[in-house]
């Protein structure tokens, strides 16, 4: 039986004013499994009129961080008990194995709710005890209505990365996930109800980007904050929309993450993470280790463990446990991903496409420093293997991308460890390990990779107001 997935406005699940409809495809089976509300600019209207009058009017923004924090722990323990529904529901939508949507996306999700619910409610301000006799501190107060812009890559996890500090720091919420993957949005949304956040408050509105609902929110002046992850070509286009408005945009984007192998390192770490760091969610990670550079005295020992553990990847129906990697996301995207594969501009020591739209897990080599493969964001199961011989050879060689989102070291060197990791021009830096987070630490990119960053305090200074309150505090 088809589902359905409908917008969620002002705390009702509807449809389309119009009546329309859209398909979301199962890429396994490469069949519709859901229908979905279709939303434009009359229903991303209509839930920014939501959000902003259960913004100027109702509780949300009025009650205390603990009264909140409450509501908020409820909704994730409603994402907790329904982690079989969401897990499904994503993998579904972009093919990601059920088996992790559920050891991390839904868990993930639920720890982010929590994590900004705690942290507003135990968050202090600052005070400025001033020699005038004034007595100067600061408020953090919410921005108002929050449009967040989802990609569909880690459909619900990187939702909850936007809206939880968003509705933590007392805001309310219009949130478009991406057309390919609406189903989870939806879900959470009802979630978000039975909870008990109050209705206008967490909005969803279904559609697609240029001439849809993405575009509406980002020109609605009623909008205060806007919260992207995507493409950064998409990224430049709903800044300059933004722009029209001055309403204070935060971008998460594109990556080209480069992965340092020295050859001090321990070869079946190095070997271990960076198969996860590029073939996890069959590469489709803005944080995926797509560039690999060896130390040219271990280039050929790692290529051959590297290799042997490619293959050994299980590659199948998202639904079976024992899948690995699925298929990519949609037939525009394993289009795209192929594309990459017929000039790949060096040789192809395993991988290739599959059956359906499936890209096995593919390595390169002897690619060249210009070709497309080693500079654009592939965003599939495809890396490239290129030996170095010097410390500042692989600093140089990381950092010559417009990107700069993360960056991996392998190395048992402590020394270069810090040396390297000041180094690279990237937000995030792992050292002997990868996708290890502290939701307090910074989470951003350098260069086309991001603007702002997010996470603890960087997520307060982003979605709320601060506000000076400066007062005598001696006798006049
Ligand atoms: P995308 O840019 O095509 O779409 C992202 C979202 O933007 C979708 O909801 C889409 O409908 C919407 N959109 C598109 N055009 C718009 C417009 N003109 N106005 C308003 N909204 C618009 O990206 P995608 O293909 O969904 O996601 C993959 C990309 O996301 C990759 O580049 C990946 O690296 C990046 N990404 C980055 C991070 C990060 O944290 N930096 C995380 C995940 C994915």
């Amino acid at each position: 039986m088809t589902s359905t997935f409908g917008h969620v406005i002002d705390g009702e699940e509807r449809g389309a004013l119009a009546g329309l409809t859209f398909s979301t495809v199962d890429p396994w089976t490469r069949a519709p499994w859901a229908e979905v509300a279709l939303g434009g600019a009359a229903e991303a209207d209509l839930a920014v009129t939501a959000a902003r009058r259960a913004f100027d009017e109702g509780p949300w923004p009025r009650m205390g961080h603990g009264e909140r924090s409450v509501l908020l722990h409820r909704f994730a323990d409603l994402v907790e008990s329904h982690a079989d529904e969401l897990a499904l529901a994503d993998s579904r939508d972009m093919g990601k194995p059920v088996s992790a949507a559920t050891a991390m996306d839904v868990p993930r999700t639920a720890l982010n709710i929590r994590f900004f619910a705690d942290h507003a409610r135990l968050s202090t301000s600052e005070a400025y005890p001033m020699d005038s006799g004034h007595h100067a501190y600061a408020r953090f107060e919410p921005a108002g209505v929050v449009a967040a812009i989802a990609p569909w890559n880690f459909p619900m996890m990187l939702e909850s990365w936007k809206f939880a500090p968003a509705l933590a720091w007392g805001n309310t919420v219009v949130l478009k996930p991406a057309e390919d993957t609406p189903a989870s949005a939806t879900i959470m949304a009802r979630l978000a109800l039975e909870a008990g956040i109050p209705p206008g408050v967490f909005n969803v509105v279904h559609g697609y980007g240029p001439g849809s609902a993405g575009e509406a929110l980002t020109t609605d002046p009623r909008v205060d904050r806007i919260t992207f992850t995507g493409e950064s070509g998409t990224g430049r286009v709903i800044t300059a929309a933004a722009a029209r408005n001055l309403t204070p945009v935060s971008l998460e984007m594109g990556g080209k993450g480069a992965n340092l192998v020295f050859d001090d390192a321990d070869l079946d770490n190095a070997v271990a993470w960076s198969i996860q760091a590029i073939f996890s969610n069959a590469g489709q990670v803005c944080l995926a280790g797509s560039r690999l550079y060896v130390q040219r005295g271990v280039f050929e020992e790692f290529t051959a463990g590297f290799v042997a553990a490619a293959e050994k990847l299980v590659i199948g129906d998202p639904r079976d446990p024992a899948t690995d990697v699925g298929p990519l996301a949609s037939e525009e995207h394993w289009n795209k991903v192929r594309g990459y594969l017929e000039e790949p501009g060096g040789k192809v020591l395993t991988g290739g496409t599959g059956d359906g739209w499936v890209v096995r897990p593919t390595v390169l080599v002897d690619v060249a420093p210009d070709a497309r493969i080693q500079c654009e964001e592939v965003f599939g199961p495809v890396v490239t293997l290129t030996p170095f011989d010097s410390e500042e050879e692989a600093v140089r060689l990381a950092n010559a991308t417009r990107y700069g989102l993360n960056a991996m070291v392998f190395t048992e060197n402590l020394s270069r460890a810090h040396r390297v990791s000041a180094a690279l021009r990237a937000g995030t830096v792992w050292t002997n390990c990868f996708f290890i987070r502290d939701l307090r630490a910074p989470f951003g990119g350098f260069g086309d990779s991001g603007w702002g960053r997010e996470g603890g305090t960087f997520s307060r200074e982003f979605f709320t107001e601060p506000k000076a309150v400066i007062m005598a505090v001696q006798d006049r």
